[in-house]
């Protein structure tokens, strides 16, 4: 079960520039937790949303489960309850009088009956962390990260198997984005939903991730783990991407030697360049 892009392009129609995406081919297994990397304007938000048909595309193919979604007769509406998107800044489509109700705005076009909109609103409110005092209120009285929180919902009541978003912690502080970050977790880990994450930056969300896709002129560039993506450092900065502080400093006690001859060691955050940095001194202590 995934979702195959075989070969695609896309182009504006309105623009004259370059296409936006050039013969991209992925494959995104059910399941799987997928970091989407790239500078603005490089393809992000037009490569997702070829994920559940809402762009069809130029040249190429895109299936789901093996399947042609812009073959005759598809249900692409089907096809949008499985694979759920968050725009970047979701909370703009907010509109409802309450909370509750704007959670239940999904699930209602799905057509379900009405207690099961309401049990699905509930579960997923509570998934997101906003419990009953803020159901009946207007969704304009709540914080940014509560609003962000709460459109999140609005899909998750549609009980997605795919969740894409778009640059889900965009303009939020560090306590919003961790909740978010630690959101994405526990849909991954516990729901079992596969996530794919928009971001710009690496660094926020390589510890998440199974797999980073780099994008770069509409073109995919690189489709690996984080550790392997990150040892293309100088590539990577000529796309405006950095590279975070702890790959970067581990790979460079690598260049110079520090452990051994073709070292196969690499870190992501500063938890994991102690343990490599003190597992390996002692090493050589010991030598
Ligand atoms: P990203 O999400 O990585 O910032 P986008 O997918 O939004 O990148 O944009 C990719 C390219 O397509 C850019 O050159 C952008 O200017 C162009 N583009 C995006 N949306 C439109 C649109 N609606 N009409 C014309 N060009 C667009
Ligand atoms: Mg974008």
């Amino acid at each position: 079960m995934s979702i195959k892009l075989e070969n695609v392009s896309y182009q504006y129609r309105d623009s004259k520039r370059r296409p936006a995406l050039s013969h991209v081919s992925l494959e995104i297994k059910k399941g799987e937790f997928i970091g989407i990397a790239g500078h603005t304007g490089s393809g992000k938000s037009t490569l997702i949303q070829h994920f559940n048909g809402l762009i069809q595309p130029t040249k190429g193919t895109v299936l789901f489960d093996g399947k042609n979604i812009h073959e005759q007769g598809y249900s692409l509406k089907e096809l949008r309850g499985k694979v759920g998107l968050s725009f970047q800044y979701p909370e703009h489509q907010l509109f409802e009088v309450s909370v509750f109700e704007d959670v239940c705005f999904g699930p209602k076009n799905l057509g379900l009956p009405r207690d099961e909109i309401e049990k699905r609103a509930k579960e997923a409110l509570d998934l997101v962390g906003m419990d009953e005092k803020y159901h009946e209120k207007s969704p304009f009285e709540l914080s940014g990260g509560q609003k962000r929180r709460v459109a999140i919902a609005g899909i998750l009541a549609m009980e997605p198997e795919y969740f894409i978003l778009d640059e889900p912690t965009a303009g939020l502080d560090p306590v919003g984005r961790d909740r978010i970050l630690q959101l994405l977790k526990k849909l991954h880990e516990e729901k079992g939903i596969t996530i794919i994450l928009v971001t710009h930056s690496m660094e926020e969300i390589a510890d998440y991730v199974d797999r980073i896709l780099v994008m770069d002129q509409g073109r995919l560039r690189f489709d690996d783990a984080p550790s392997e993506v990150f040892k293309h450092k100088a590539e990577l900065e000529q796309m405006g991407l950095s590279v975070p502080f702890y790959s970067f400093l581990v790979d460079e006690l690598v260049q110079r030697g520090y452990f051994g001859k073709n070292a196969e060691v690499s870190a992501i955050t500063l938890q994991q360049a102690k343990d490599v940095i003190l597992k390996n001194w002692k090493r050589n202590q010991k030598l």
